[in-house]
């Protein structure tokens, strides 16, 4: 559990993710706040958290808006993969989910984000022969619950797979507010590109609203569009090392984005 419960501020700001607003205002509202009013928040009694879950297709976002919550709120980062805590808890270590809560502890306030949480979750007695998975689920609804176990730690799962998980995770206190992270509106797609936009030096004269409403954007998700964005950055950066005497600017232009928009295609 070393490296899996290894803990920082991550980077990705609010500016970095494109969209989401609703789920921007969720987390505001909820751990934003909290963090950042304690006081005020105790006075109102409130001492339990919600625990989220994040869930919809691959690739659109919930990996880096839960860090750009964290961000925001000057909070700790603790990234657990469900899988690998599966793999661990079968090996050696049996109370890999005690240490882990007792780890957030010490660094809170912390964000304990569980990517693939439904390899933890799955439906008790189902494929499962051996009960590991019902046990680990039994303690980790028992930190879960835990009032005084979660001071400060607020937790966020994320799954592509809601249905497999079983509901006793999915109670209030638990993973309990359900928020979907669907694919990209053409509208959030612009925003998304946009946002991509701030690290690549991207040409004054392209028209990101037009190329990410273009039929060839249909159905990308934020991790599509990164590739695409990607995919220019890396076309104009060849066109550039080639160019003899190296005379054309650092610049993605119109034409790079139109070399990508034909290698990238829906990866969901
Ligand atoms: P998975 O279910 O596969 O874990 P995910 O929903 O957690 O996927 P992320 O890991 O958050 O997806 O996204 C992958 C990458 O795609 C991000 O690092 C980012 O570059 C890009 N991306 C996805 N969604 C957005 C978004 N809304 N705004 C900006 N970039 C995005």
């Amino acid at each position: 559990l070393r490296r899996e419960g290894f803990s920082s501020i991550p980077e990705v700001k609010w500016e970095d993710v494109g969209g989401l607003d609703f789920i921007r205002q969720k987390f505001n509202e909820n751990i934003i706040m909290s963090i950042k009013n304690p006081e005020d928040r105790e006075a109102f009694g409130l001492d339990l958290d919600p625990g989220f879950l994040l869930y919809g297709p691959p690739g659109c976002g919930k990996t880096l808006i839960a860090k750009a919550v964290a961000n925001e709120a000057g909070a700790n980062f603790i990234h657990i993969k469900g899988p690998e805590i599966l793999d661990k808890f079968v090996g050696a270590s049996e109370h890999s989910v005690r240490t882990l809560f007792s780890r957030a502890r010490t660094c809170a306030p912390c964000i304990l984000f569980f990517d693939e949480v439904d390899a933890l979750t799955t439906k008790r007695g189902k494929e499962d022969g051996k009960g590991v998975i019902a046990s680990l689920l039994n303690q980790l609804l028992l930190e879960l619950d835990g009032a005084d176990r979660r001071k400060g730690v607020f937790v966020i799962g994320a799954t592509n797979r809601p249905d497999v998980m079983d509901p006793a995770i999915l109670r209030p206190g638990r993973f309990g507010e359900l928020l979907y992270v669907p694919l990209p509106s053409p509208d959030e797609r612009v925003l998304i590109l946009e946002a991509l936009a701030r690290k690549k030096p991207v040409d004054a004269s392209v028209d990101l609203n037009a190329i990410a409403r273009m039929e060839a954007c249909e159905n990308l998700s934020g991790a599509d569009l990164a590739a695409l964005m990607n995919k220019a950055a890396t076309t104009a950066f060849i066109e550039k090392v080639k160019s003899p005497n190296r005379t054309l600017d650092v610049s993605i232009k119109t034409s790079h984005f139109e070399i990508a928009l034909r290698e990238v295609s829906p990866s969901v």
